[in-house]
């Protein structure tokens, strides 16, 4: 690297002085954090392949089935009506990111998130395999256009689309499930042109960020690396450099200096293009590239290693360390509460549904002896298999008939069904609105569901008038 970065607050380091884009071409780098993250990220890339294809319940363990408004998620099944749910999910997850950012600093960013995974252990491998290591790929980027150049970049890009591509299907499984996936590429596109639609404009935005827009993601749009500097303080673990032991820097054979023999090597393999010596940044996603890289030099010239390291800025200013924090229990304390609800609210899943409404049109009906209101009743079955449902009317002595539920209800699996139904009383019964309680009864006779329905009718002045009105044309002759 001719010149080192050097970002201040109006620039970053990958952007050059005129506005242009500074391509980076971060160096090759091995070491104890680098293995352990190459087996973390291909752990990560398995997981992520195989979550739809692994059936749980019937299901895939992941399945976000949103034409028919079912969500899968290992063994659960949330229909659109559980989706309150979703609140003390994302707020549970929220806060769980703030109590690791407080104490671990950006390790999702470094060690977890598919963009660091996808782009630095799958495009940028592929890269170097085809245009070799950082010096030849900056050569490359040099050279005028030449066959070899030509088939290079070409090839690259080819493989970038591919892979590309085949993100952008597994990312529709997780929508549409693989049996739906494989029918759709398998049949003409014409048949599904949203889907095809959808996936053609995925692959583009997963090539553009992958094998162009790149780090430029984590620098520019992901809104957790600008919190990070709101969630974390002087004793969360970071990546720093300890420049009470680094500085002065000299030339390794110099005496009376400190242990940075200003290589670069931790510039040099930095994906974010900084300088972590000066500092903790912004742009720094916590991937340990310079850790491994420093920790090498720092072995060949028979130095302690941890030079640079994953420390506290407390610990590396040769402070005290504290792990409790009054942010660190306040964050542990909200996460919990937010478990715990999530907990307690999946407990209440049922695997079916059922949702009452009132018919549109007139409130009530009223014969010469009965009062009667009709009612919508939606029933979803969550469950894989069919299923035929009864329903029960636990209301009190007066219910007279219920129609509509006489065979049972029956639901295909993850089906519902939409079913009138009729509640008629006798009119000596009734003597002013009151609830009725409506539950839905499993094939083995559980009761899954209870859900509570007005009943209503005229007021009393209208049904002695009613009743008055068939008493006179009843002597009528
Ligand atoms: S790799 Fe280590 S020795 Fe080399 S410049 Fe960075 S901090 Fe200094
Ligand atoms: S400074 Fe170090 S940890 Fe931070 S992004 Fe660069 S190489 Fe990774």
């Amino acid at each position: 690297m001719s010149k080192l970065n050097q970002p201040n607050r109006e620039s970053v380091t990958t952007i050059n002085r005129d506005g242009s884009r500074k391509i980076l071409h971060p160096a090759d780098v091995s070491g104890a954090f680098t293995r352990w993250r190459r087996l973390f990220a291909a752990m990560l890339v398995g997981v992520y392949v195989l979550l739809p294809w692994i059936p749980i319940n019937g299901n895939p363990a992941v399945f976000l089935d949103v034409l028919n408004r079912r969500f899968h998620l290992f063994g659960l099944t949330f229909a659109a009506q559980d989706l309150w749910l979703a609140f003390f999910f994302i707020t549970g997850v929220g806060f769980s990111l703030f109590f690791i950012t407080a104490l671990f600093g950006r390790l999702w960013c470094g060690w977890a998130c598919p963009q660091t995974v996808f782009l630095e252990h799958v495009y940028r491998r592929v890269e170097r395999w085809i245009e070799g290591d950082a010096t030849k790929r900056r050569l490359l980027d040099q050279q005028p256009w030449s066959f070899d150049k030509f088939s290079k970049r070409g090839l690259k890009q080819a493989v970038f689309a591919i892979i590309s591509l085949m993100i952008a299907h597994l990312f529709l499984a997780y929508f549409i499930s693989i049996p739906q996936l494989y029918a759709w590429m398998t049949s003409n596109p014409k048949e599904h042109w949203g889907a095809f639609v959808f996936v053609f404009i995925a692959s583009g935005i997963i090539y553009f960020n992958f094998a162009w827009f790149r780090e430029q993601l984590c620098l520019v749009i992901c809104p957790y690396g600008r919190l990070q500097s709101a969630l974390i303080d002087d004793d969360s673990i970071i990546i720093g450099y300890d420049e009470d032991r680094g500085e002065p820097r000299g030339k390794a054979k110099q005496t009376g200096i400190g242990d940075c023999i200003d290589c670069t090597r931790c510039v040099q393999v930095c994906p974010t293009g900084i300088d972590i010596r000066q500092g903790l940044q912004i742009e720094c996603i916590g991937c340990s590239n310079c850790i491994d890289a420093c920790d090498a030099i720092m072995t060949k010239l028979n130095r302690p290693k941890g030079l640079i390291r994953y420390d506290s800025q407390n610990g590396l200013a040769g402070k005290k360390k504290r792990i409790l924090r009054p942010r660190i229990i306040l964050y542990f304390v909200l996460m919990l509460i937010g478990a715990t609800a999530m907990t307690l609210s999946a407990m209440q899943l049922r695997s079916a549904n059922m949702n009452i409404v009132r018919m549109t049109g007139a409130p009530y009906f009223i014969t010469e002896t009965t009062v009667r209101n009709q009612y919508m009743l939606r029933v979803i079955n969550k469950s894989s298999e069919a299923k035929t449902y009864t329903v029960n009317c636990n209301a009190p002595d007066q219910i007279f008939a219920m129609e509509g539920n006489e065979d049972g209800i029956t639901v295909q699996p993850m089906g519902e069904e939409v079913r009138p139904v009729i509640i008629t009383i006798q009119k000596e019964n009734y003597t002013g609105r009151f609830t009725l309680e409506l539950s839905l009864v499993a094939p083995d006779g559980h009761s899954i569901i209870r859900r509570d329905a007005e009943f209503i009718g005229p007021n009393a002045e209208l049904l002695r008038q009613h009743n008055a009105k068939n008493a006179a044309s009843k002597v009528t002759p």
